[in-house]
């Protein structure tokens, strides 16, 4: 245990122990020892409801150098879809496109022009399919909840690979033949709304490396865009691909009529746990958003979701179709096929499993039930455990003892022996 290879530090110093990241993690993934924090990275799914409840800003990411873009003789930023739910209108966007030219940036790229391609794509290929119910892949979190939890599921998910995947592909090879500069000079950046999508760039759920090259801070970038003098820049932005900051987007974007949408990494586990056992199978899709109201509630993005729901719409109003369709057409078949899929199969993960051995699990998983029957069964989280389950479990894995129930040494006036 302790902290995620250095892509999610603690502040030691500021951490308290006061176990309230520890209660809403969805994966039983966060433990509290000696009063410090403490991260199981085998059940991290990454989905920042940790960083997001601490009240002591004890949580620590940091993003990639600004340095980096000078090894590269082009720097392309991707924008993510959750900029909409920072900007009402065209002045606005104007906006945080000067704020990063200013950073460095040579070129902007859009993602809207890909996730509406992508929402194309999905409403083609459910056209054609009734065999069960898909899960819409675009949040990491969500692929990383199944892969742990309902890993017989990971066959329902879409094929389609990550927006800034897909966007990362394309903008090389616009930016290449638009500067006549060979695809390695071109540098690659993310502006990253979640820990989410920064550590599926970090690292990638289904390959070895991402065809992003940097990822940097949504809330590190847009703090003090308001500052910023505005220009008029030239902008491709895709009307109903900007949807997609939000969820609700199958609805706004597809002929897709049977689909349910889900938001909270606790409430997607819910449903995944009912269409797990089946009790979903004539929905058609199910968009689901580790982060509450969708991107636009990531951890490190800087405007009040309801409000960035608001702009989305108030901002997609003002966009032309026409004009709009006018952008998305010339990029429909710019890439391969092959390029618009995750790159290989997504596989299970069992970090809960007790031993390799079944005869030792066997074994443990007995001691555990025996410790519980002793524990007081109420979960109130004061040994540094999520539940008294997990308890029993930390000290059949020698990580914790008896000794840290405080409530059983209460009950039992002041001693722990029964
Ligand atoms: S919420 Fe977690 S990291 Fe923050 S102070 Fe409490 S125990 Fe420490
Ligand atoms: S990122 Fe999510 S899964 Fe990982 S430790 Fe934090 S709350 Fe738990």
């Amino acid at each position: 245990m302790g902290s995620l290879e250095h892509l999610v530090d603690i502040h030691v110093d500021r951490c308290i122990g006061c176990t309230r990241c520890m209660r809403v993690c969805p994966t039983e993934a966060i433990r509290i020892q000696n009063n410090k924090v403490n991260l199981m990275e085998e059940r991290c799914i990454y989905c920042g409801n940790c960083i997001s409840n601490c009240h002591k800003n004890a949580y620590k990411v940091t993003s990639d150098s600004f340095a980096n873009l000078l090894k590269h003789k082009l720097n392309v930023v991707l924008l993510p879809i959750s900029i909409y739910g920072m900007v009402s209108n065209t002045e606005e966007l104007n906006a945080v496109y000067q704020t990063l030219y200013n950073y460095g940036f040579d070129e902007v790229f859009d993602l809207s022009i890909i996730t509406q391609i992508l929402s194309e794509k999905t409403d083609y290929m459910l056209s054609d399919n009734n065999d069960k119910t898909y899960i819409l892949s675009q949040c990491p979190s969500i692929i990383r909840l199944i892969q742990l939890k309902y890993p017989s599921m990971l066959n329902h998910l879409l094929p389609f690979a990550f927006p800034f995947e897909i966007g990362a592909k394309m903008a090389r090879k616009l930016f290449s033949k638009k500067y006549n500069l060979n695809e390695i000079n071109i540098g690659i950046s993310y502006v990253s709304e979640c820990l989410s999508n920064f550590i599926a760039i970090k690292k990638p759920i289904d390959k070895a490396k991402s065809n992003v090259d940097y990822v940097f801070l949504f809330n590190d970038l847009f703090k003090n865009i308001n500052a910023i003098k505005n220009t008029n820049f030239n902008k491709q932005v895709a009307k109903k691909g900007i949807q997609f900051g939000k969820v609700g987007a199958i609805e706004k974007t597809t002929n897709i009529k049977e689909y349910l949408s889900v938001d909270g990494i606790n409430r997607v586990s819910d449903v995944l746990e009912k269409v797990y056992l089946d009790s979903f199978s004539h929905i058609k899709i199910i968009e689901a958003y580790s982060c509450v109201g969708g991107c636009i509630g990531g951890n490190f993005t800087v405007e009040n979701t309801y409000l960035s729901k608001w702009k989305i719409n108030h901002f997609s109003q003002g966009l032309s179709d026409e004009e709009s369709e006018k952008y998305v057409e010339s990029y429909r078949n710019y890439l391969e096929g092959s390029d618009w899929y995750f790159k290989e199969e997504i596989k299970g993960k069992d970090p809960f499993k007790l031993s390799d051995n079944i005869n030792q699990s066997l074994i443990k998983m007995n001691k555990i039930n025996e410790i519980l029957k002793k524990l007081p069964n109420i979960d109130c989280c004061a040994c540094g455990s999520p539940s008294c389950r997990a308890l029993a479990e930390d000290i059949v894995n020698n990580h914790k003892t008896i000794e840290d129930c405080v409530v059983l040494y209460k009950n039992q006036g002041g001693s722990y022996e029964s």
